[in-house]
């Protein structure tokens, strides 16, 4: 007898077999389904991956028995499929052929009815044993769903199949909200076990034709097939409500869990199944920063963002036509990847610096070192003397310097991450920061006289006692050059182009100031100063040759 929902797919192009078989199938349990030619066999096979396929060899229409036997084993197919071949041939060379092209067994027609069971019996063992094999390999342990390779595999073909029928498909992220203080007060255990709740409501309340996944630590992907986002996002919404309301259980404790959910429609413009799962993703950190236990769908952050790139809105004026260059702090010199823990500390003391992207021995960004990367080690063993390669971090955020400020001013805003590196040709060579954002946009609102979205009639008086504050920032930075001139440094211009870096942001602030007080004409003076930074020579950009920072500690 067969094992429940065992799916027998039956092609032949004689409809008597076909009634035949289904009588004897059916009858022992199997759920079976029919394509009368290769062709659709295909396709079918295509639409619902049967386990079991029993295959005529002559067929009309193009592709016979054989071929379509080549055709499973070559298209990448979410599970083994058993294939049997039935064929009136009497060669004995035909078995051979047909366990060549693929087929798992062979039987001769006319088909005798306790032989196809059993061999269909024999097949089962081997789907059992695949199933089990496959489900060690492609499960995560603590919860048994997927694990992120496997749902990258489905992914790909339901978003293969969903372009193919033009059938919608849907994703959802999924990410447990505070879920490091969970481990922190009640311990991992509890963390785990709460790991484990949420995977278990999530498999509850899916479809069969669902796909759910655990692709982090406490990050879930589900697939949602034949499902468009409003929907999704209704479907995301009662499970928010689940999980809420469901306090979970740990060693006599209640533990409250709440969960935040991106969700993402295949659309048009979706060029690639990872920018599905992208797309809800950014959706999942709108709704962390939203302040989380929230469902955002991609359609509502779309209209957030239009908002704020809609003309008539302050921000969005504001930020027209300014490109990441006319923004950034120019970086004076990036770190090397072979450079020590203890020279990019003695760095950042230096240049008082909390941060510096990490390049290769070609210039070319590869990771991103900040304080707080260099504070995690400092009580490694011989953390001094490590390689800054292992500690820093590799998923940098970076934007090309053509790239509209607009993006990035949305994105510092959505996500928890600081800051991002500018590039040209792959090399950093700025640094955006909400701070520097910050100071660019309360210059701009102030030169151009823009208050809360509407100009102001006459402009607010200048503040001396702020002038006089930014003069003498100024002034201490001056000094303190010259005293370190003084001194006689042996590389002079990362620290003088560093300290020219901060006296131009004074400055912009200086005549920022100034221009509440003058009006228009001063505004030229603002405009041909340049909001950016100072353009730097690159040969400044460069690590010194020496690479010892601890040189001049
Ligand atoms: P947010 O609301 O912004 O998502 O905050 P969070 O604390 O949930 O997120 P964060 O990414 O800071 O912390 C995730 C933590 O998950 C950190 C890591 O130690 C923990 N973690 C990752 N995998 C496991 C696991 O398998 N078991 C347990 N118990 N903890 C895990
Ligand atoms: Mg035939
Ligand atoms: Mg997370
Ligand atoms: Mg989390």
């Amino acid at each position: 007898m067969a094992s429940e929902n065992t799916h027998v797919l039956v092609v032949d192009d004689d409809p008597a077999i076909c009634r035949l078989l289904h009588k004897w199938l059916t009858s022992a349990g199997y759920i079976v389904s029919f394509a009368q030619n290769g062709v659709d066999a295909v396709t079918a096979i295509d639409l619902a991956c049967p386990n079991f396929l029993v295959t005529d060899w002559e067929m009309p229409g193009g592709i016979s028995g054989i071929e379509l036997c080549r055709h499973v084993r070559r298209t990448e197919l979410p599970q083994y499929v058993y294939t049997i071949m039935l064929t009136g041939r009497s060669e004995a060379d035909g078995f051979v052929q047909a366990l060549e092209s693929g087929a798992d067994d062979f039987t001769r027609k006319p088909v005798d009815r306790s032989e196809l069971l059993a061999r269909l019996n024999a097949g089962s063992r081997i789907i059992e044993l695949e199933h089990r094999l496959s489900l060690l390999a492609n499960s995560d342990p603590l919860t048994g769903l997927a694990t992120k390779r496997t749902l990258n595999e489905h992914l790909e073909r339901e978003w293969r199949r969903a372009r193919r029928y033009r059938t919608n498909l849907s994703c959802v992220m999924l990410d447990i909200d505070f879920f490091k203080r969970i481990n922190d007060t009640h311990g991992h255990p509890a963390g785990d076990e709460v790991i484990r709740t949420i995977g278990r409501v999530l498999s509850e309340n899916c479809r069969a034709s669902d796909f759910v996944g655990r692709v982090g630590g406490e990050e879930f992907c589900v697939l949602l097939p034949e499902t468009d986002e409003e929907h999704a996002v209704a479907w995301a919404e009662r499970l928010r409500r689940r999980v809420a309301g469901t306090p979970i259980t740990f060693d006599g404790k209640s533990l409250a869990v709440t969960v935040s959910l991106g969700v993402a429609q295949m659309v048009d413009e979706t060029d690639a199944a990872a920018q599905l799962v992208d797309d809800a993703d950014q959706c999942l950190l709108a709704a962390k920063q939203a302040g989380r236990d929230r469902v955002i769908g991609l359609g509502e952050l779309r209209r957030i963002n239009a908002a704020c790139r809609d003309p008539q809105n302050a921000a969005g004026a504001i930020f027209a036509g300014i490109a990441a260059r006319d923004v950034m702090t120019t970086i004076v010199a990036a770190l090397p990847s072979d450079a020590t823990v203890g020279a990019a500390a003695r760095y950042f003391l230096r240049f008082r610096y909390s941060s510096a992207p990490v390049v290769d021995a070609g210039g070319q960004l590869i990771g991103f070192l900040s304080e707080k990367d260099v504070m995690n080690v400092l009580l490694w063993p011989d953390c001094w003397t490590r390689k800054i390669a292992d500690i820093m971090k590799t998923n940098v955020v970076c934007y090309d310097e053509d790239e509209p400020i607009l993006s990035i001013y949305e994105f510092l805003c959505r996500v928890p991450i600081r800051s991002v590196v500018v590039s040209n040709g792959g090399k950093p060579t700025g640094i955006i920061s909400r701070g520097t954002l910050l100071r660019w946009f309360s210059n701009m609102v102030v030169s151009r006289r823009i208050h809360t979205g509407v100009v102001e009639d006459s402009p607010p008086a200048p503040d001396s006692n702020e002038l006089c504050l930014t003069a003498a920032a100024i002034l201490r930075q001056v000094y303190e050059l010259q005293a370190a001139l003084e001194d006689g440094l042996d590389d002079v211009a990362p620290h003088v182009i560093g300290t020219a870096s901060r006296i131009q942001e004074l400055v912009n602030d200086l005549l920022a100031g100034a221009q509440r007080d003058v009006g228009p004409a001063n505004e030229r003076v603002v405009a041909s100063s340049g909001w950016g930074p100072p353009r730097v020579d690159s040969r400044a950009c460069e690590w010194p040759a020496d690479c010892s920072v601890a040189g001049h500690a």
